[in-house]
């Protein structure tokens, strides 16, 4: 109240308190607090090794000579060209550079602006849970209703009956992101074929987020849903620099769609960020020439980090799902006598110097996911050593 007893409004729009700050961003910043020196961040999925020097070189020179100044708004051409390029070398189609190709600041920005440019408020957007936490916020920011349909573990299996019934004559959009973070899962082709016909059915758009394309396991294969009979002309397929090349603080990312949709797209991204950085663009270049040995050795090195997460989790007395893809390892913690994930990510946080991300924080009901913690791994295996050794300690208390 003010002095005059008038209640003071709280002057924040309505939208923003449909949501709560990045639970992600919150560890990190907890272990950075508690732990400054120490501290192992295993819950923000950032890469603490080297990136390219080929890439890193690229953008530094581009500093060097003045590419300063804004590069052309929806992405500098050459990049596009790349883009374009490393598409059609991996997956067999060639987005148009000119019309089919939106660069934004960060897959996240390239999902916002998808998501703005496509649903209007009123409509309907599914989303697959346990999901990234920014498919909640993103439907709230274009005043879309999310309608959540489970993956269930512990192979994370979607039942279509339940994904059919999630349809409804609101429904403009379905998010998919494949390889899955948090679960690690990889959507095989008759999953993506079923969800392919049911978008075609319901004329429904996909917005598949493919970041972690080429971080994949055991011998699987990334299938871009636009690949798919009838898919190219409804997918918006997400991507960008940060994980393939190491750069998550680049904030490099693209938004590949049909002409109009682009169009649309390029709109929202223009009036939000202008433009992603110009001299970074450049680095882009280099990576998308980078030779189809790069990603063999990405992939290798992550399968490395992968196994040795998964036996050290095991080992500390964790329930662990597996990942086939991403760099993400879900464990049920339901054998440890710490409380529920909240009170066991803090406890691991302030007392071991570990962070992770409670599995609440991925669902959108409450109490789904307080028996999870995510471990993200995309970490030299020097780290992830220490964070063994750090975990061995709490497997006596496993009950
Ligand atoms: N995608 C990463 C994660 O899930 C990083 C998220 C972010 O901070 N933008 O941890």
């Amino acid at each position: 109240m003010t002095e005059t007893g008038v209640a003071r409004r709280v002057p924040v729009a309505d939208r923003t308190s449909g949501f709560t700050e990045s639970v992600i961003r919150e560890m990190t910043r907890l272990v950075n607090t508690f732990h400054p020196d120490d501290g192992i961040n295993l819950a923000q999925g950032f890469p603490d090794f080297a990136a390219p020097q080929a890439i890193k070189d690229a953008a530094a020179a581009a500093i060097h000579a003045d590419v300063n100044q804004y590069a052309v708004t929806w992405g500098a051409p050459a990049f596009r060209n790349g883009v374009a390029d490393k598409t059609e070398r991996f997956y067999g189609f060639r987005p148009d550079p000119d019309r089919e190709i939106t660069v934004c600041c960060g897959a996240t920005e390239a999902m916002i602006s998808t998501m703005l440019a496509v649903v209007d408020p009123g409509q309907e957007a599914i989303v697959l849970e346990p999901f990234y936490e920014n498919y909640g916020p993103d439907c709230i920011l274009c005043g879309a209703e999310p309608r959540f349909v489970s993956l269930h573990p512990p192979d994370w299996a979607l039942d279509f009956d339940e994904l059919r019934s999630a349809f409804t004559p609101r429904t403009r959009a379905i998010v998919l992101n494949t390889p899955n973070n948090p679960t690690g899962k990889v959507f095989s082709r008759s999953e993506l074929e079923q969800i392919a016909k049911l978008c075609i059915q319901h004329d429904v758009l996909a917005i598949t987020d493919e970041i972690y394309e080429h971080i994949v396991y055991d011998g699987l294969q990334h299938i871009p849903l636009a690949t798919l009979p009838g898919m190219r002309e409804r997918t918006v397929t997400i991507n960008g620099m940060s994980k393939t090349f190491s750069v998550t603080g680049w904030r490099i990312g693209y938004a590949l769609a049909p002409p109009q949709i682009t169009a649309s797209i390029r709109k929202v991204h223009d009036f939000l960020t202008v433009g992603a950085p110009a001299p970074l663009q450049e680095g882009g270049i280099a990576a998308m020439a980078l030779p189809t040995s790069y990603y063999e050795q990405l992939q290798g090195e992550y399968e490395e980090r992968r196994d040795f997460m998964v036996s050290a989790l095991r080992e500390a007395g964790f329930g662990v799902f597996s990942p086939h893809g991403a760099y993400y390892v879900m464990t049920d913690i339901s054998g440890f006598q710490r409380g529920n994930d909240v009170a066991f990510a803090d406890w691991l946080v302030r007392d071991l110097g570990i962070a992770v991300v409670p599995g609440s924080s991925f669902y959108s009901r409450p109490g789904a996911g307080s028996h999870m913690v995510r471990f993200a791994f995309p970490k030299r295996m020097e780290t992830l050593r220490r964070a063994a050794e750090r975990l061995s300690a709490i497997r006596p208390l496993v009950g």
